[in-house]
Formats: C-alpha cells, structure tokens, sequence
C-alpha cells in the first residue's frame, strides 16, 4: 500500500489495552487515520493495567503441555493450590477444556513453544523501539527476573529447563544459596531456582500505557470512549462500528479487545475459542525494601513485583469467565501467600481482578480475519499480553500496511480453529 493510500486508509481499533495501543501508535506513524474506542478511559481496570508488570521474552515454555494434565486434579482439590473453578462456569467452559487437553500432547506443547519463543524474542527490541519516543526513565528495571521452586513435581522443572534450552532462551539456574543472596529477604522455602537476567519489569503499567497512548494522540490519533455493541459489514465488506449512541464507518478495523474479543469474532463467523483465565493482584504498601526486583514461587503460581504502589502480588489462575463476581477466597489465599514468603508483611491494599484473554492452545490471534478481509485480531496473548504488546503492534500494522514482516505468522491465524 502508497504512503497516499495510507493517509486516506481510516482504522477503527477497539480496544485501549496495551495490544490497541501499540497496535495504534504503529499505525499513525505509517500514515493511517486511526481511531481507538474503548468503553473505559485507557488503563483504568483492564488486564493491560493490573498485571504483574513482567517483560518476560524467556516465557516460551507455554501451559499446554502433558505434565499439567496430571497435576491438574490435585491442584483443583488444594483451596491454597494456584488453580481454582467458578463451578457455575464448569458447563459453558467444557468445549475450551476438550480443546487444551488436545493441546497437552508433546507436538501441540512445542509447536506453542516455538512460535511464542517467535514473538517473545523480538518483544524486548519492539518496546526498545517504542520507548526511544517516551520517557519511561524510573517506569523500567532491568534486574532481571527471578524463579525458585521447592522439591514438589520436580519433572516439570525439568521439562521447562530442557525446553528453554532447546529454544535457546538464556537461563541461569540457581542453587538455594545463590537465591537468597539475589533476594536475602524471601523465606528460604525453596529448594532450586532460575534467574532470567534480560527480563525486565514495569514499575507502573499503566503509566507506560499512557505515555503511549498520549503520543498516539499527539501524532494525530483520535479516542472515542463508546461501548462498541456489534460490528457489521457493508455489502463492499466496510466495517461498521456500533456503539451505544453512535455508528462509525472505517476502512478496516482491528479487535484488539482482549478477552472481551469473542463477542465481535461471533459477530463476525468465526468461531474462535477465546475465554479467559482470570487472575487477581493485591498491594503491600511500604514494603519496598523487602524485594529488589520480581519473584516468582512457581509451585504456588503466584509472583511479587516490587511497583510504584508498593509490592504487587499476582496470581490465580481461575477459570470462571467475563462475570461472576471476584473470589475472596482467591485474593485471601494470594494475601496468606505473600505473608507466608515475607511474614513481614501486615496489610493489604488495592484488591484486583483481571481477565487473561486464553485460547487453549496457548498462542494468540493475529492477522486477518478468516471472512472479511478488511477486520484484523490482535487478543489472546494470555499471560504475556503485556510483554507483547509492542511485537503485536509491529505485526498487525505491518500487516495492514501490507508490509513483508519475514515473520511466519501461519501458527497465529485464526483459521486453526477451523
Ligand atoms: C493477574 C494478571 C497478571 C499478568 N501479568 C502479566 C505479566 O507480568 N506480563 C505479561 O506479559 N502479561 C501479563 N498478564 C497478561 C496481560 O496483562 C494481558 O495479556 C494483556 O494486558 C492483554 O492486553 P489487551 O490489550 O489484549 O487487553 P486488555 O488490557 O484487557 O484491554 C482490553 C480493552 O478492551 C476494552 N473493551 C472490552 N470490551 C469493549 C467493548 N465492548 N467496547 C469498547 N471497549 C471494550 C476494555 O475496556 C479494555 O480497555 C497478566 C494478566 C493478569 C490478569
């Protein structure tokens, strides 16, 4: 596509996560008029705003793989375990559940692996690129990131080991005494562990956010808050935006929504099995000192971030879709966690509830969509959607410029769901 068309060429992006973000600000740069609508000021709640700020490009080794199978009932029965049901969900949640058991088998688990590992790698550089026109000096740490485990299902560390190796991803494990001198203050629970010293961590992701998102209006971009309600197509196949009180007309237009997208990809035929892992955070305020930089304890699935507002503790993987009310009992057992591994800590502050946007085999969505040439994808980047968000804003606007971006996207195309 001429630089010309590009300036005629409108793009109506739902969603202002960090995925419509980057995937904007790309866009205006290259020319195109570009507009995001999203039913809440950019970063007020969404999963772009409460993660746990990880820029993690080591994370390849994905959860669909045939060792979880197994430890899934046990986790399921322990209330302290890092799962957990909304059971009113099981029933609509049984397709999504077939289809990652059938993504569990050693081929399924390193085709995901080695096309996230495609995109994880050039995620670091796509930011760099990003951050040359923001100051995001005090917002970004490079200590790298730490993971430590004790002597329960030691054959799944070893499994992730052995993959990132085989990928190339540069690890360094850890002996228990090499941990506590990295982090002197975490309870010495763990038996190994592995530092990853090119990660880095975001003091405040939604302050990142929203240096972005104002360059993106000062290069020109424009922000509508609406809630978007459908998406329809012209007999020209021009996508038409409806929103609560208004009707846009755009050229093309991009679902950048995370796990809310499965609404507009009905809309559209496709049927995608999007859904969601929801995860919460809760904040120890004044406790900075206790954490230099992230930790994880990966047998209880769940992390501390040291941020602007203090230690950030993640977790949770919860399987209970886009409404039922949070779980008190899920942040209680995030709150007993984080005492547990630094019994200094007293109150709690701040409780969260956000959605991962998960598809069962674990890769995202990105490209085209399968019955209308003029709607892109950019959702379903899980638990990495944040250390994606700037590679995902690269491809999808090189995509609708029709750029070459010698990247092969096959493995993220929604076609794969038939
Ligand atoms: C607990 C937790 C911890 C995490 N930690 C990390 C981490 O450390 N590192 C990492 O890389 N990733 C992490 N993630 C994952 C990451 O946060 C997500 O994958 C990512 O933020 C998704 O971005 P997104 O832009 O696709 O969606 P979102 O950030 O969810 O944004 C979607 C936007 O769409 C808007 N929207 C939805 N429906 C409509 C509608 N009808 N009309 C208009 N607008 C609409 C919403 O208001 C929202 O602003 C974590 C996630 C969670 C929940």
């Amino acid at each position: 596509m001429s630089k010309e068309d590009q300036f005629k060429s409108s793009v109506g992006v739902i969603g202002a996560g960090i995925q419509g973000i980057c995937i904007s600000l790309n866009l205006v740069k290259k020319g195109f008029k570009v507009t995001i609508i999203d039913k809440e000021d950019p970063g007020k709640k969404s999963a772009s705003y409460g993660n746990a700020g990880h820029f993690s490009p080591y994370a390849s080794v994905p959860i669909n793989r045939p060792d979880i199978l197994a430890d899934v009932p046990a986790m399921l029965l322990n209330s302290n375990g890092p799962l957990a049901l909304k059971w009113n969900y099981v029933p609509k949640m049984i397709p999504w559940f077939l289809k990652f058991i059938k993504s569990c088998s050693t081929k399924n688990m390193m085709h995901t692996a080695k096309y996230m590992h495609q995109i994880l790698d050039l995620a670091l550089p796509a930011y760099d690129e990003l951050f040359k026109e923001i100051d995001v000096s005090g917002l970004v740490e490079s200590k790298g990131i730490l993971y430590f485990w004790n002597n329960k299902n030691l054959k799944s560390r070893e499994l992730e080991i052995k993959i990132r190796n085989e990928l190339g991803v540069k690890q360094q494990l850890l002996t228990p005494h090499e941990i506590h001198d990295l982090e002197p203050n975490i309870k010495k629970i763990y038996h190994g562990g592995a530092f990853y010293s090119n990660a880095k961590h975001a003091k405040n992701p939604k302050k990142i956010l929203l240096k972005l998102f104002d360059l993106f209006i000062k290069k020109g971009g424009k922000f509508a808050k609406e809630n978007v309600q459908s998406i329809s197509f012209t007999p020209e196949n021009k996508p038409t935006i409806q929103t609560d009180s208004m009707s846009y007309n755009f050229d093309k237009v991009v679902i950048a929504c995370g796990a809310f997208s499965k609404k507009f990809t009905d809309q559209a035929d496709e049927k995608i099995p999007l859904d969601t892992e929801r995860g919460y955070h809760v904040h120890f305020k004044g406790y900075d000192h206790l954490l230099s930089r992230p930790v994880i304890f990966l047998n209880k699935g769940f992390g501390i971030t040291p941020m602007e507002q203090g230690l950030r503790v993640v977790g949770t993987v919860e399987f209970g879709g886009l409404k039922n009310p949070p779980s008190k009992k899920r942040i209680l057992n995030l709150v007993n966690n984080a005492k547990y591994l630094l019994p200094e800590l007293k109150e709690h502050q701040d409780e969260w509830l956000g959605f991962r946007p998960t598809l069962p085999d674990f890769l995202p969505v990105l490209g085209a969509s399968k019955n209308h040439k003029n709607l892109f994808y950019s959702f379903g980047h899980h638990h990495l959607g944040w250390t994606l968000g700037a590679i995902s804003g690269k491809i999808i606007s090189g995509i609708i410029a029709g750029e070459n971006t010698n990247l092969d996207l096959s493995a993220y195309k929604s076609q794969r769901f038939g």
